[in-house]
């Protein structure tokens, strides 16, 4: 196992990796920009390195002060958390050819998997259904995108191969609107990812954000630890996530969640890993693979007792996976609430001082936050502050758990969204089950149209 272990993020997922590192007996070596210095968990740390100012271009993306950082504290390995460069090959070869282990997988799995359109491929000849669509890249001539358009059906969704993040993707209802659609997408790709290719995908009109977890390691065995529903989000923001997700039969996960295993297995895939799927009249259609732990891993962490970043640094250091598939079982149920520094109704960023700090407690809650009372919520990054995360032995337990936990949890001197989840936790469709990822921005339509009206 290592001995040290640099940790190349900040916020949330720097605590929460450390935490899982003190437990397996691994020092901490924390990075942090100007901003973050006075944070807790960074004086948690054994270690701490500043390297840069606050903007994240100039420290958390900084990947020569990074890897100064592990070579002058000794750390043997890097771990990327999420978002920044945990999905970056570059980045990930950077580590391992100055003599480190990235926690994650191998350069060459994150740059195929970074390529929408050959990560398509790959999981085509591993047998995961993906949505139908042109078969790679769309070609320069207009008559032949034409032609796969009608083929696929209108409408249809142009999608950038380097896209991510919500960017990069235009929907076409129209014949008349489909070329100047591909090339205002191929432009817009070129300038925002490098790379102007793009795909075309049939749009589905009213579907589920379903993703698979999955944690493989370096000889070639791997498993699928369920699923997630992500269905609740804003402009492709995910802001609840719940595990099971309701409704969709253990043995169609199982189906699913086999054939993603194999694809691990196919593509030599090693650490934990998501593929995205929309799932729509009882299909799943593979979207993408996200190659790094992922915000929601924790309600998958609760319905499994598997602690996932633990297992990732495992796996990592060469170990081989503990359990194989028989030995997992899915028990109770899981929900998230993403609570961000944030308007609750026009989501507005609202960083500060925190005047006050209330967290939430009992049975079956679970807070990951760095935050505390004092504490200030800087500008320069991701507005979430905070995970809630609700465990029952149903979903109607976890539900009444995590409105319960709502109610007790304060935090003063900013805005949250916490009022938002209240009344999430208390909708009448989300109680019920089964939203798609159109629900949250129809009903806050909806609620923009009455006010205007009132
Ligand atoms: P990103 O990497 O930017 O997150 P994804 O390919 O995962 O891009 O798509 C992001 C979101 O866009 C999906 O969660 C879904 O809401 C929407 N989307 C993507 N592809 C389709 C499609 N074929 N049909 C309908 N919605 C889609």
């Amino acid at each position: 196992m290592f001995g040290k272990v640099l940790i190349a993020n900040r916020g949330e997922i720097a605590l929460r990796i450390q935490r899982a590192c003190r437990e397996l007996g691994i020092k901490t070596v924390v990075v942090h920009s100007e901003a973050d210095r006075e944070a807790k968990y960074v004086k948690l740390a054994d270690e701490s390195v500043c390297i840069g100012p606050a903007p994240s271009g100039q420290s958390y993306l900084n990947v020569p002060a990074i890897i100064s950082a592990a070579e002058v504290t000794d750390a043997q390995a890097i771990h990327p958390g999420y978002g920044f460069l945990s999905e970056n090959a570059d980045f990930a070869e950077r580590v391992e050819s100055s003599g480190f282990v990235f926690i994650g997988p191998r350069p060459e799995t994150i740059r195929l998997m970074g390529d929408k359109v050959s990560a398509k491929d790959a999981m085509k000849a591993a047998g995961v259904p993906c949505v139908p669509g042109s078969d790679g890249a769309l070609p320069e001539d207009p008559k032949e995108i034409l032609r796969i358009a009608k083929a696929v059906g209108y409408p249809v969704i142009i999608k950038a191969a380097g896209g991510g993040g919500g960017r990069g993707m235009r929907v076409v209802h129209t014949e008349a609107a489909l070329l100047n659609a591909v090339t205002m997408t191929r432009t817009e790709a070129g300038s925002a990812f490098g790379n102007p290719t793009v795909y075309m995908e049939k749009y589905l009109e009213n579907p589920r954000h379903v993703e698979i977890q999955v944690l493989s390691d370096s000889f070639k065995n791997a498993v699928y630890l369920g699923e997630r529903d992500c269905s609740m989000q804003r402009r492709h923001q995910k802001i609840i996530e719940e595990a099971p997700a309701p409704g969709i039969a253990a043995r169609h996960i199982a189906r699913i969640g086999e054939r993603c295993a194999d694809a691990c297995r196919r593509i030599n895939y090693r650490g934990a890993g998501t593929f995205e799927f929309l799932y729509e009249n009882g299909e799943f259609y593979f979207i993408e693979m996200n190659t790094r732990i992922q915000v929601e891993h924790p309600v998958t962490e609760m319905i499994t007792g598997v602690d996932l970043v633990q297992e990732q640094i495992r796996v990592a250091a060469g170990e081989k996976l503990r359990f194989k598939q028989r030995d997992l079982a899915f028990r109770g149920h899981a929900v998230e609430c993403r609570i961000n520094a944030e308007d609750p109704f026009t989501f507005v960023p609202s960083p500060g001082k925190i005047s006050f700090y209330h967290p939430p407690g009992g049975p079956g809650i679970r807070v990951d936050s760095h935050i505390y009372q004092g504490y200030t919520v800087p500008p320069h990054y991701d507005s979430m502050v905070a995970k809630v995360i609700a465990y029952g032995d149903t979903r109607e337990q976890a539900i009444r758990r995590m409105r319960i936990a709502l109610s007790e949890m304060s935090v003063e001197g900013i805005k949250t969204n916490i009022a938002l989840h209240q009344e999430l936790m208390q909708d009448a469709r989300f109680v019920e089950g089964g939203t798609s990822i159109h629900y949250l921005e129809q009903k806050l339509a909806a609620k923009g149209e009455v006010k205007k009206g009132g």
